[in-house]
């Protein structure tokens, strides 16, 4: 690790944000309100359960109600979308979470546009992208790229004129993030499978984000000495644990700051999720 190194962790993003969703909350409960989000899972995949204990703990602490929905791995499309559509109908219930990737047997294009936009606080249908691109538009943003933001603007990382590089090209992370680094003034390129030679690519980064689902592949070749080094992905690091795109060793000797896998951008966002239930639930009382 170089001497000057920072560390940016999630934990004081999330508890910043935090601490604003709580009052939002105690003014809802003055009101008779409690905000809900509700998670639909299908199956009984390892990583969904752990996500949605995960979530259950942040809306627990911040006094937001929780409903676990779960259906069999073999349920069929018409019993997600009757699912879907009956959490839609509540109006106790404000978020609706859906974990993906859903069995083979139900097409994401199904879900995307039977998730009512109000509810829909994972940003997975077609308001959260438009709202993308067009922030004026109602729809929440996708709460990972948002994360990488608010972590990037708590630890006051210089964005205008930045020149960032985005290393994977996913609808609701990569891309996303491109656009909301565009906004905040970065000048940006986005990298994926096809690209050629990404070291040299992200070597002249200021600003590179690590969003590609494959354990360690970055290392200090891919980062130029002081950059700041932004790791979205969770993989599975073969030993019962977790780790990021990045090679942590290996670019902290390099990077001027980092974030860690874990403790980095995952508790930021399921707080984001959190909020954006928080902030569902104010729109649909006024
Ligand atoms: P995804 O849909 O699989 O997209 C991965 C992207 O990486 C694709 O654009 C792909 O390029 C690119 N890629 C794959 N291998 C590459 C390589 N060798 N070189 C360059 N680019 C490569 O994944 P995602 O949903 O965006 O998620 C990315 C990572 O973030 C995953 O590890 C996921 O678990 C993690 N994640 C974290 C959070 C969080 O809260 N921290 C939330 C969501 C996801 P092509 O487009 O060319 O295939």
């Amino acid at each position: 690790m170089n001497e000057k190194f920072i560390l940016m962790t999630g934990r004081p993003v999330a508890d910043a944000i935090a601490s604003g969703v709580m009052e939002d909350v105690s003014r809802l409960s003055d009101m008779g309100v409690t905000p809900k989000l509700a998670t639909l899972r299908i199956g009984n995949r390892a990583d969904d359960i752990a996500y949605e204990r995960a979530i259950i703990k942040v809306c627990r602490s911040l006094n937001v109600g929780t409903q676990t929905c779960a259906l069999p791995g073999s349920a069929s499309e018409e019993e997600m979308l009757k699912k879907i559509e009956e959490l839609g109908r509540d109006d106790s219930v404000h978020g609706i979470l859906p974990f993906r990737p859903m069995p083979g047997q139900i097409s994401i294009s199904s879900l995307k546009s039977a998730l009512p936009p109000a509810k829909d606080v994972d940003c997975i249908g077609p308001a959260g992208s438009a709202a993308v691109f067009d922030r004026s538009l109602a729809g929440f943003l996708p709460c990972t790229a948002e994360a990488v933001m608010e972590t990037m603007f708590h630890y006051n990382v210089p964005l205008e004129g930045a020149n960032a590089v985005v290393i994977g090209r996913s609808m609701v992370v990569g891309r996303a993030l491109a656009l909301l680094l565009l906004d905040a003034n970065c000048t940006v390129t986005v990298c994926h499978s096809r690209t050629r030679d990404i070291p040299s690519i992200a070597g002249g980064a200021d600003l590179l984000i690590c969003a590609i689902g494959r354990a360690k592949m970055i290392d200090a070749r891919y980062v130029k000495a002081g950059a700041v080094v932004v790791d979205v992905g969770i993989n599975d690091d073969g030993q019962g644990g977790i780790c990021g795109d990045a090679d942590f060793e290996s670019i902290s000797g390099v990077a001027g700051a980092a974030t860690p896998v874990p403790r980095g951008i995952g508790a930021v966002t399921s707080t984001l999720i959190v909020r954006n239930t928080v902030r569902a639930c104010k729109r649909m009382i006024g």
